[in-house]
């Protein structure tokens, strides 16, 4: 199929043009490298572009004959999507929206969207499937939510045919160790961990260890970004005009801040010292999926089940990227 891929010049999106080239697929990406890097994307793929620009979206969907749409291009932090929710209202809620208003024109009507496990905001009972009402509690979850129900409505009344993977913690990187994790400035827990473990941080604040959980600290089902990608791929094959396939991306296990911390240190064989902060807003105690799901409707399992396997990724792509996508080959 010929997809475009919006954000594919981000962290999961890069991963997935990767994938979705060597199943066979023809790739266009369209992002503004606001967030992405032009590194990240294969030679001649780029189409540089905002996704406010309807009609430069349009005409990239039919001058490229595009089949389908893979849409990652949103931002995605909770704590500045509360200080600053404009971003998330224009971004994620607008500019999804122009996206699929374009797609309308040349007839496109194959999407898959990523979202997220922020839709469901704190769900009291762990793990959390699919049926867990989704009450977000920051603009972030809730520019997602909103999403999500614009395409059940285009599904409804323009017969689009979609996939909404809600992702837990995205981690890891490429094998191959030339794509990885790269934001500025970065405020996820394995990144800043490796960082320590790198000598460029001198300690690895825990936010808060006094949460109701076996050790103090927060509990996050991490999944692999290859995994994320592949479960992509298995919903583009399973999108049916005028539906929507909504579902868990996770691994249904769960780690704490510290086990993630020691798993790094394991891995890294550095000492990687470790502080406790005060709790991190917004942030619930525990977020694990019910993965039954994505593995009925996709087909779908995890090939990196355990915390060790994916930090060891990551650990390769921070070690040989320093200073991420910038470092000088
Ligand atoms: N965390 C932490 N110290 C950090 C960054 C993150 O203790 O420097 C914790 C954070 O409070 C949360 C978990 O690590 O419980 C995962 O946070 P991250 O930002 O990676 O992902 P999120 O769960 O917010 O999507």
């Amino acid at each position: 199929m010929r997809i475009l891929v919006t954000g594919g010049a981000g962290y999961v999106g890069s991963h997935c043009v990767r994938e979705l080239l060597a199943a066979g697929h023809e790739v266009t990406v369209y992002d503004n490298l606001s967030r992405g890097h032009a590194a990240a994307v294969p030679s001649g793929l780029l189409v540089e572009g905002e996704l406010s620009d309807e009609r430069r979206i349009a005409s990239t969907l039919t001058e490229r004959r595009i089949d389908a749409v893979m849409h990652f291009a949103a931002f995605a932090l909770v704590g500045e999507s509360v200080a600053e929710p404009h971003l998330y209202y224009g971004n994620n809620v607008l500019g999804s929206f122009h996206l699929i208003e374009a797609m309308r024109t040349p007839g496109v009507s194959k999407l898959v969207l990523s979202s997220t496990t922020a839709t469901y905001g704190t769900p009291e009972k762990m793990p959390i499937a699919e049926t867990t009402p989704q009450q977000p509690i920051n603009p972030y979850g809730f520019s997602k939510l909103v999403v999500e129900r614009m395409l059940d409505d285009y599904a409804h009344a323009y017969g689009l045919g979609f996939a909404a993977l809600r992702y837990f913690n995205a981690a890891g990187a490429s094998p191959v160790g030339d794509l990885g994790e790269d934001h500025d400035p970065e405020s996820h827990l394995i990144p800043i961990v490796l960082q320590v473990a790198l000598g460029q941080r001198a300690k690895i604040m825990i936010f808060g260890d006094d949460y109701p959980t076996p050790d103090g600290t927060c509990i996050r089902d991490y999944v692999h970004v290859l995994d994320l990608a592949a479960a992509h791929l298995a919903a583009l094959d399973r999108l049916t005009p005028g539906r929507g396939i909504k579902c868990n991306l996770g691994t249904g296990r769960g780690y704490s801040v510290k086990q993630v911390i020691d798993a790094c240190r394991q891995i890294t064989g550095h000492a990687i010292p470790a502080e406790t902060a005060p709790r991190r807003p917004g942030d619930p105690p525990e977020l694990v999926a019910d993965a039954r799901l994505a593995r009925e409707l996709l087909g779908w399992t995890p090939q990196y089940e355990t915390i060790e396997s994916i930090v060891e990724t990551a650990w390769a792509w921070h070690r040989s990227h320093p200073q991420g996508y910038a470092t000088k080959a």
